[in-house]
């Protein structure tokens, strides 16, 4: 067994390279392309600059090694901020020892993919209306360079029309496939999830993994892995799906009259869900259109009336925010270390609480009120979008809801301060704001007309129940929980 570092010495052009390996980075000098004004990438390319950069590689970044008759090492260049073009990085050296390269290949890429599968096959979707209209060329510029680098092959769809993925999800061979990727917002996300509870194998394809690489204008899956700095960047998110293993969390299911369906991230009604779907018309904005949209809403002061039950777990916003504290202090764990609820009765998903159209039980705890609300929203990730951090405590796999309800009475300077507050999850600690984990809610709407939102997804007018069901689907990530969404 060979110990750290592992050393090979490489040649690139005239230059010799020492790779260094310890285990958590790879290290090495490399012509400093910058001096000759050379594009950064393959080495050597020109002329072979004079000087030298140190280039340390986290283990995470490193795609692939490939040797052939050279050494080709790709690798993810992280970057953060907004959408960039190619985020692959690819170093080529002459080795001098092809039996020695071999093994420090073999070496290093048992420790870049330890507890990862390698080579994964995707299914993968695009969503060319999604966002601005900007997911095919996210896809062919940046995230398909990064999956073929890796290695990792795939089918692709590029969806035409609504409920596509959902159909795709529901015909899948899904024994073909590592994870199905969603180049989208999380519309498609929301379809391909449905999709797959409908099978009748839906025992089985719950399991498969759904990567999320955003490229719509509701990224909440995005955000919620990645954080607010990374959540746009496709790089990153495609490296997630790459070197991402299986996360298990929650999913909601959600009773409407005789329907049922299933939500992953959120639930909106009032102002939220207006904002959401009431904006269609302003697609060109980006992810914009809902900071325009919230604003306009919250100075004009609308309420809705609806009926508003819960059964309550936790209320106080305190205590969440210890526990959620606490919950990012417990080791991570994995699906395939989990046993999920369809699992210990084999056969289907039960509602505990019954549906939107039965009588509420009063020994399941409900709370009953009656009001008129700025918005109530039910989510299970911390982000909707960028900037837009409503439902901060939200974990990945606490078989709770975070039921985040705006009152009535919040005057416009309050309201303006809740808002400005949501760009980063603050807004929780707001008087007039509530915030609490429950087991499941139902809403039923006084009007006769106005917007509900499903994950973003356009969903009737009616009374509608959510409850969640622990780990019953799983995301590809590497972290293994979602990025820090409250201040400690
Ligand atoms: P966004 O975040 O911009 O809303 P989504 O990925 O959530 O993007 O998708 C929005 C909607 O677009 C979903 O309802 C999805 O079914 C639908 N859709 C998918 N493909 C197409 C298409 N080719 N034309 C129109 N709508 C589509
Ligand atoms: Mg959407």
């Amino acid at each position: 067994m060979a110990s750290f570092p592992f050393l090979l010495q490489v040649h690139s052009g005239h230059n010799q390279v020492e790779l260094s390996y310890n285990g958590q980075h790879l290290e090495f000098d490399a012509p400093d392309h910058n001096e000759t004004k050379q594009s950064s990438g393959c080495l050597p390319c020109g002329p072979s600059p004079s000087s030298t950069v140190n280039r340390t590689i986290r283990t995470v970044d490193i795609l692939n090694i490939v040797l052939q008759e050279q050494l080709n090492i790709a690798v993810c260049v992280p970057k953060a901020g907004p959408r960039s073009e190619s985020a692959l990085e690819v170093f080529q050296f002459q080795v001098k020892d092809q039996t020695q390269a071999a093994q420090w290949q073999a070496n290093v890429l048992s420790h870049v993919y330890k507890d990862v599968k390698r080579s994964k096959h995707f299914k993968v979707l695009v969503n060319p209306f999604g966002g601005q209209g900007h997911a095919k060329r996210l896809w062919e510029h940046i995230t398909e360079p990064l999956i073929k680098a890796a290695g990792c092959t795939y089918d692709i769809t590029y969806t035409t029309h609504r409920y596509h993925a959902k159909e795709i999800a529901r015909d899948l061979n899904i024994l073909q496939y590592d994870a199905v990727v969603c180049v989208s917002g999380d519309g498609v996300v929301h379809e391909v999830i449905n999709g797959l509870m409908e099978r009748s194998d839906a025992i089985i394809a719950h399991k498969l993994p759904i990567g999320a690489i955003p490229g719509g204008s509701g990224n909440a899956l995005s955000f919620s892995l990645l954080g607010e700095d990374h959540g746009a960047h496709v790089g990153n998110a495609t490296l997630g799906v790459i070197k991402g293993r299986a996360m298990p969390v929650d999913l909601c299911s959600v009773t409407q009259g005789n329907e049922r369906f299933f939500s992953f991230a959120l639930q909106s009604f009032g102002l939220i869900a207006d904002v959401d779907l009431g904006t269609e018309h302003m697609r060109w904005m980006g992810e914009a259109r809902f900071t325009v949209s919230a604003v306009g809403k919250l100075l004009s002061q609308a309420t809705t009336g609806c009926e508003l039950a819960y059964i309550p777990v936790e209320t106080s916003i305190k205590r969440i925010h210890e526990q959620y504290n606490e919950a990012r202090q417990r080791p991570v764990v994995w699906a395939d270390q989990t046993q999920d609820e369809l699992d210990t009765n084999h056969t289907s998903i039960i509602d505990k609480f019954g549906r939107a159209t039965d009588s509420l039980r009063q020994e399941d705890g409900w709370v009953v009120e009656n009001d008129d609300y700025v918005t109530v929203v039910g989510a299970k990730m911390p982000w909707i979008s960028k900037s837009t951090v409503t439902n901060p405590a939200a974990l990945p796999n606490d078989g709770c809801i975070d039921l985040l309800v705006f009152s009535k009475n919040m005057g416009r300077i309050a309201g303006l301060a809740i808002m400005i507050g949501v760009e980063t999850g603050e807004h929780v600690f707001h008087k007039d704001v509530r915030y609490m984990k429950v087991k499941a809610f139902r809403v039923s709407p006084k009007a006769s007309s106005g917007f509900i939102s499903m994950d973003g997804e356009h969903t009737p007018y009616q009374p509608y129940q959510v409850e969640a069901h622990r780990g019953l689907i799983s995301v590809l990530s590497i972290e293994g929980r979602y990025a820090r969404s409250m201040k400690q």
